[in-house]
Order: structure tokens, then sequence, then C-alpha cells
């Protein structure tokens, strides 16, 4: 099942080049007076057989085309992001071939510098352009494979963990190079794009061999494989999960491959991975 955020918060259903939309099943979810959950009741809801029933037997009316909707983070609530820094081999010599040396100083195997987080606020979808700051600076892209947590987890095994996921997306993790530290350089608002929509991880069930690739203004710029991760999706679940409680609707970024470069106004990016789908996002 393919779900996706569109409009003014619609939830829908994507089939094909559809989407039906589906938003009265939001109903069913649990009223959450002041204080907010810190977690996401939508994914929390979808690990449940009730909402998942209700889902299933909503009646579809007249679908919309995906091209005419507004794409949002299919996420909407996340309590956190946890990133991993260099996680590709290529990625890593990459950087450190890189001249400036202020990349070189934060290129550690990620065993030793361990996952970072990223802002919430810094979250969009697929509809939504990247609004670069910082003019002066090089700003890159990085397309990653995303892992939605759909149930809370706390130092789970690799061998357990894939029974956590809601679903897969695809990930942007726009940074602005320089000499701060990660979480602040790739905090920026609209930095973490989410999308085209999240796939539910009875319909993937491996993200272990997805091709993934990101093109700009149709170059090709990133494409490589989940098989090349250092630590692949069940050790970053492991790995995050026994320094934070993960909780549903908290978003793993499993890191960039090589061919890092950079992008810059009027630019659109067009990523993909296998299994997953595509999305056109447009640099502002
Ligand atoms: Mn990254």
């Amino acid at each position: 099942m393919k779900l996706c955020f569109f409009n003014d918060k619609r939830l829908g259903l994507v089939r094909d080049e559809n989407v039906f939309d589906v938003t009265s099943v939001l109903a069913k979810l649990p009223a959450c007076g002041y204080p907010h959950p810190t977690h996401d009741i939508f994914i929390e809801a979808l690990a449940t057989p009730a909402f998942r029933k209700e889902l299933a037997e909503v009646t579809l009316g007249k679908p919309l085309r995906v091209a005419d909707v507004r794409l949002l983070s299919p996420v909407l609530n996340p309590g956190k992001i946890v990133a991993a820094p260099v996680n590709y081999l290529k990625h890593y010599q990459e950087s450190l071939d890189d001249p400036e040396t202020f990349t070189r100083a934060h290129v550690r195997k990620i065993q030793e510098s361990g996952l970072f987080l990223k802002a919430t606020s810094s979250l969009i979808g697929a509809g939504e352009p990247v609004q670069l700051r910082h003019h002066d600076r090089r700003t890159d892209h990085e397309v990653e494979l995303a892992v939605i947590i759909g149930r809370p987890c706390q130092a789970v095994s690799s061998s357990d963990a894939l029974d956590y996921v809601a679903g897969y997306a695809i990930g942007l993790d726009i940074t602005v190079r320089g000499p701060e530290e990660r979480s602040f350089r790739k905090s920026i608002d609209t930095y973490t794009v989410l999308g085209p929509w999240l796939v539910t991880s009875d319909e993937l069930t491996d993200p272990a061999r997805l091709d993934l690739s990101i093109k700009v203004n149709g170059d090709l710029r990133q494409h490589a494989n989940t098989r090349d991760l250092i630590i692949d999706v069940p050790g970053l679940i492991a790995f995050a999960s026994s320094f934070y409680t993960l909780l549903p609707g908290d978003i793993i970024i499993t890191g960039t491959p090589e061919g890092v470069a950079p992008i810059n106004p009027g630019d659109v990016m067009e990523a993909d991975i296998s299994g997953i789908g595509s999305m056109s996002v447009r640099v502002a």
C-alpha cells in the first residue's frame, strides 16, 4: 500500500498514477488533547489491524492524478529524524578525497561517528520546493532510502529490527557545506524531503537490494544500490534504538552514496528508488 498526504493534509491511497482521497479514515484516530504525543498517531495506527481494516474497506471515489496534487511529507508529525552520516564506502572515499579540509574533518567511519538528528522543522514533501539559504555557500543534494518506524522499539536486535518498520520512502538530505556540525547544517527549513509517499513494509519487504538514484536537471548525479550500505537497514535500527527509543513516525535516513554535488535555485531534482517510485522536487 502506498499512502500519501496531499494538498491541505488530505490522506491519499496511491495506485499507479491515481490518488484516492481516504481522509475519512483519519476520523478513526484516537482524539489527543494537549499535550500532544511526541510520536505520529497516524503511523502508530497503521500497525493496528482495526485501522488497516478501515483503510481496506473505505469506499473509493473518483481519483485525482498524482501529477495534479501537491504532495506533502507522508509523515506529518515525526518525533525525530535520525540520520546516518557516511554509510557507503565510495562516498566515504569521495569525502576523504574532498579538497575542502572542513569536509575531510567530518569524515569518520559511521561506527565511530554514530548517528545524528535533523530538526523535524526541516521536513517537507515532494510538492514543496527546497528553499536554499546561505547563497554564498555550496549546498548539495543527498538521496537516501528513508525508513519510517511503525512501533516503539528500544535496543532491538538486527534480526528483529524490520518487524518495527511501518514503511519506506525516498529521503533527500539537503546539506549546506561548511565547518559546523552536521545537524546544524542539515536542519535548515525545507532541507529534509520525504516522499513521494510511504510504501508499507508488507508491500516492500526487503530494503536490502533497492536501486536509488537522483538526477538534477536530467543529469544523473548519484546511482547506487542499498546492498552497498556499510550498516544496513536492520543494523541502523539496532544502532539507533540502542541509544534512542524509536517511536511510530520516527524517520531514519540511511546515508547517501557517492556523487553528491551542488544544487542551485531553479534546479529540478528527480529522485527514484526501486519499489517506492520517483519524485520531482524543485529548488528555489
Ligand atoms: Mn545524508
